[in-house]
């Protein structure tokens, strides 16, 4: 099987490089090519050689992805691509344009192996990971497309970013690194159902990353019933490891909540999430949830929201409202790409 070039780092690729005796300097050129210029065939290498291109499209091989649909939205300017990837699989990203730059929301996964009640990513089940590269690429094909830069980097697509955690791990070095895109890791924010076990790992990597929980429960009746990951990890368990990634990184920790109408937003349910949260260093990001055919959820009147943020902010827990964009483009994760398998 050829070697999927873009998911190496550069050391990496020296050493592949290596045993193919290509004087080190190869393989830097070849990185800037593939992160810098952005190619997608050996043949636009220019400054190497024939016979060495001939031989690399012999042995690796750049995976790139296939714009399959691209809506704009007409409220907001946020603008949803639906990836085929080189497998005819299908992925999903979304662009969000913001006062302090672009923000590009990527998957990690094809489908979800997690299982929450309200969320279309799940509702067809799992079918892979993706590799290193086919993370990168929704960036590099956005910002192509797109014409400009993106300046942050949401993992709140389709999967679970701590299931694919060796992957995610090496998109980050990629993406960080100097002869690459450069990007801070202060930039990112990883999403998290709660996989307890790896944000233990990840704490201890000491990344400058923004860790975001999906909390959408304060207590465990209701966080089983709608995320079954809470079945193996509960909510005393998941906030044990956030304090610890807190301690290890001094990060603050954002804390997702989508508002389900008589489910998880009443008044006892705020002030039993604020009683849960107390003295943490956290940030509750409130949010109607997002309605999808496949449940009978139905999101929260905005008065409502409100008044949850109310409550919680009576506790002197810090909270903010999303914006929701892209309503009219399905632009929550999941829909695009369960959509295309019923056509
Ligand atoms: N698996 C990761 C990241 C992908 S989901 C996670 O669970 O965090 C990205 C975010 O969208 C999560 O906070 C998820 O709970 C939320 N989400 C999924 N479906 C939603 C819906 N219908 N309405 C509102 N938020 C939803």
């Amino acid at each position: 099987m050829k070697t999927d070039i873009k998911s190496l780092t550069l050391p990496e690729l020296k050493a592949a490089f290596a045993q193919y005796n290509y004087p080190g300097f190869r393989a830097k050129q070849v990185f800037d090519w593939l992160h810098k210029k952005r190619v997608s065939d050996f043949t636009e290498m220019q400054n190497i050689p024939i016979q060495m291109q001939k031989e690399l499209v012999e042995n690796f091989c750049i995976i790139s992805l296939k714009i399959i649909k691209k809506l704009v939205s007409s409220m907001d300017h946020t603008v949803k691509y639906l990836y085929m990837l080189p497998d005819g699989e299908y992925i999903e990203s979304v662009w969000m344009k913001y006062r302090y730059g672009n923000s590009l929301c990527i998957s990690t996964e094809v489908g979800c192996k997690m299982g929450c009640t309200f969320c279309a990513s799940t509702k067809q089940g799992f079918v892979r990971q993706l590799s290193p590269s086919e993370i990168l690429e929704q960036i590099y094909m956005a910002e192509k497309d797109m014409g400009e830069k993106v300046s942050s980097i949401v993992l709140m697509g389709i999967g679970e970013p701590l299931d694919n955690f060796e992957n995610v791990l090496q998109f980050f070095t990629l993406l960080s690194c100097p002869e690459g895109l450069n990007m801070s890791l202060r930039h990112v924010t990883v999403s998290t159902c709660g996989v307890v076990d790896k944000i233990y790992e990840l704490a201890e990597k000491n990344l400058q990353l923004t860790l975001s929980i999906s909390l959408h429960a304060p207590n465990d009746e209701i966080r089983s019933q709608t995320m079954p990951v809470n079945r193996k990890w509960n909510i005393e368990e998941l906030l044990k490891a956030c304090r610890y990634y807190t301690h290890k990184t001094s990060r603050r920790i954002s804390f997702e909540y989508a508002l389900i109408r008589g489910v998880n937003d009443s008044r006892k349910n705020a002030e039993e999430l604020a009683g849960r949260l107390k003295g943490m260093l956290c940030h509750v990001n409130l949010i109607p949830v997002n309605q999808i055919r496949e449940s009978d959820y139905r999101a929260s009147t905005r008065a409502n929201v409100y008044r949850f943020q109310e409550y919680l902010n009576q506790f002197g827990i810090q909270t903010t409202v999303r914006r929701t964009l892209g309503a009219d483009i399905q632009a929550a994760c999941g829909q695009l790409r369960r959509d295309q398998y019923k056509q």
